[in-house]
């Protein structure tokens, strides 16, 4: 993908993601997949390459470039062929430690960001329980104040990167929300791997992005230190909102960019694949069909490069970042159904990647905020 929204800088970014991406990452990524685990060391080479820390500021050793970078890398790690593997490291980049700028203290910054951004620590973001997800209101994590220490206990479930992560963003709760104000009360927390009182409890099997691992987290009387909440007690829901403006955005460029790899790989199989006597690429029905996916797309990749612009340069955009997740990852599922139709046969075998994708994708209108939960968060901007 490339657009006018894009300067000469991130061409030349671009340029060295894809070919990172295609000579050490796509390569692998069946294994990995087939492992339900992304080597360390391939976390420890993004951080050398200084990908983890495409817009981190310079003096913690990030690159200190804009949100558009950060665009970039997640279309260009779309294009691995393993959504898993896009998903892994956009959490980490993206969907986590971008609140430890926003909201960290100095020092919890000098503590966790160099790591971060070497890939040493791999970030997790915990807000969702057994019990909630879209009703983020009805979080049951506690943390209590106890001297020095916030001492949690409650379940985190469907954590990225939760099983061998070591850094997790958590949401918990503080205090007690109002019936007019439900969402008061809770708060974030930076958490790590090792606690007394913290344990992944299981690794979840799943549908697709398999080579992310996924978990459901224990805390039972977990001592955080105080130094580790993360923002205003008790305003972690206005924290949560601003976040996951980036973190959907996000979501529609991994689902955007992994249909737009699919919808190549699908028209190069239609030129490659005979039937009746000539390529099915001369067949108008699928001539016709592939145009509408990618008049689809072009709508969606429109819609998510507006929606990114507004954010790169602070403007309000919820309506506009809700409408792109809504759009794009519903046509992105609508592109994975019809690639696997188009490959026939072939195209339910594992060894094709549409295959893959049909089953990553799936999570896109799920993850990050339902489909459902866009249309509520637009109408209610509408009536
Ligand atoms: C593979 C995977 C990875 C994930 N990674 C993370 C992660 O790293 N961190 C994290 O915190 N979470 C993560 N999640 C959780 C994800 O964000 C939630 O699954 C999602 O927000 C939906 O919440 P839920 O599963 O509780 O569904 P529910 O909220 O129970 O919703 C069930 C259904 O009801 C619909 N619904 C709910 N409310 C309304 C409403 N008001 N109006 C209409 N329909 C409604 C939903 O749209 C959905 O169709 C992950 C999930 C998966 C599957």
């Amino acid at each position: 993908m490339t657009a006018g929204i894009f300067s000469d800088e991130h061409a030349m970014l671009r340029k060295s993601i894809r070919v990172f991406v295609e000579k050490e990452v796509a390569p692998h990524v069946r294994a990995w997949e087939d492992a339900g685990q992304i080597p360390r060391t391939f976390w420890r080479r993004l951080g050398a390459l200084g990908f983890l820390g495409l817009e981190f500021p310079t003096e913690y050793g990030g690159g200190g470039g804009d949100f558009l970078s950060s665009v970039v890398l997640g279309e260009e790690m779309a294009r691995c062929r393993s959504g898993g593997v896009a998903f892994s490291v956009l959490v980490h980049t993206d969907m986590s430690s971008p609140w430890l700028t926003r909201f960290g203290t100095d020092a919890q910054k000098r503590k966790y960001l160099p790591r971060i951004i070497s890939g040493e620590s791999v970030c997790a973001l915990a807000i969702t329980e057994p019990g909630t997800g879209s009703d983020m209101a009805a979080l049951a994590t506690r943390a209590e104040r106890r001297s020095d220490d916030y001492v949690l206990t409650g379940s985190k479930m469907f954590i990225t990167n939760g099983v061998y992560g070591d850094l997790y963003f958590v949401a918990a709760r503080t205090g007690p929300g109002s019936p007019e104000r439900r969402h008061d009360g809770l708060s974030m927390f930076l958490v790590e791997r090792g606690l007394p009182g913290f344990t992944v409890s299981r690794k979840l099997d799943k549908m697709g992005m398999r080579a992310s691992d996924t978990a459901e987290l224990a805390f039972v009387e977990c001592p955080v230190p105080a130094a580790n909440l993360l923002g205003t007690e008790g305003r972690g829901f206005q924290q949560l909102a601003e976040g996951l403006q980036r973190e959907r955005l996000m979501a529609a460029v991994l689902a955007l960019s992994g249909a737009a790899q699919a919808l190549e790989d699908t028209i190069a199989y239609l030129r490659e694949r005979t039937a009746f006597g000539e390529p099915l690429a001369a067949r108008q029905a699928l001539r016709h069909r592939v145009a509408d996916l990618a008049t689809e797309l072009e709508a969606a990749r429109q819609l998510v490069y507006r929606a990114a612009t507004l954010y790169a340069a602070g403007e309000e955009c919820v309506t506009e970042v809700s409408m792109a997740k809504l759009f794009a990852t519903e046509v992105a599922n609508h592109v994975a159904y019809d690639a696997v139709q188009m490959h026939g046969g072939y195209g339910y075998m594992r060894e094709f990647p549409v295959e893959g994708f049909f089953r990553d994708v799936r999570l896109w209108t799920i993850a990050s905020g339902t489909s459902e939960v866009m249309r509520e968060i637009i109408t209610k901007r509408l009536l």
